[in-house]
């Protein structure tokens, strides 16, 4: 998976992404980051991307010829157009079935919007898909991007050490997962349950389902019934 970042602030991305496992996995070359700096496409000597809201308002609004720049470029040098994500609040809330399916991708291109945000005229030429993180606003699009890229790259194959562990996790299934213990056996006077210890599986296995059931109710009720909803359709 190739991922290319069109932002005013690409150290942020470099910065962000290139530790840990996404980090491990871009040494190992299952990953490419690419941070590309919109403000070096700016057709003007003061490096200037943004500009007054015509009708008026607070706040400044992303150029349309930067980002335009920017993007074309790119793909005149990959020799492609892949999908390109535009970060926003608008846009469609973002989920693990969407990650998996991005991971599919061989390429991706995410723009970063900042301030007001970009003008739609630009949008309109260059975007496949508009994504938010969740109902809330934040300064810019590249901690939404990063947030994408991490969820994405542990769909991609080898980059999580176990294969399996990306696959049994919260939201399968509509459920989220049972609760994990490691050692020691006992903490501050609380122990670990006792199922845990009695190496029968079968068990295990039937305790973490009722565990995923009840935190599922408690903490998320409505991915509960959606849970519950699924489970009428495929007995009928
Ligand atoms: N004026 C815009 C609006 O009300 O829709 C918000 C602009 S926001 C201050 C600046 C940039 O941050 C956006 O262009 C977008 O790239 C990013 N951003 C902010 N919140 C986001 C979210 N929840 N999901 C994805 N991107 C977000």
């Amino acid at each position: 998976m190739n991922y290319y970042v069109l932002t005013l602030f690409p150290q942020m991305i470099l910065d962000g992404l290139n530790t840990s496992i996404i980090g491990r996995a871009v040494k190992k070359g299952l990953l490419s980051l690419e941070a590309i700096n919109i403000r070096d496409y700016a057709d003007n000597k003061h490096g200037k991307v943004d500009d007054y809201p015509y009708g008026g308002g607070a706040g400044m609004v992303m150029q349309a010829q930067p980002v335009y720049g920017a993007y074309e470029a790119l793909c005149k040098r990959i020799e492609r157009k892949p999908r390109l994500i535009y970060l926003t609040p608008q846009g469609r809330p973002f989920h693990q079935e969407m990650a998996k399916e991005m991971a599919k991708e061989k390429e991706l291109i995410f723009l970063c919007g900042h301030y007001e945000g970009i003008d739609e005229r630009v949008l309109e030429e260059v975007v496949t898909d508009y994504i938010s993180i969740g109902d809330y606003v934040l300064t810019g699009g590249e901690l939404p991007a990063m947030v994408m890229m991490d969820c994405i790259s542990r769909f991609v194959p080898g980059v999580l050490s176990n294969e399996s562990s990306g696959e049994w996790e919260s939201f399968q299934n509509d459920l989220l997962e049972y609760p994990q213990y490691s050692r020691p056996k006992e903490w501050r006077g609380k122990e670990v349950p006792d199922v845990l210890l009695s190496g029968h599986h079968e068990k295990i296995e039937q305790w973490r389902q009722n565990q995923s059931k009840e935190r599922t109710k408690k903490w998320r009720p409505d991915l509960y019934i959606k849970y519950k909803e699924n489970q009428k359709k495929t007995s009928l």
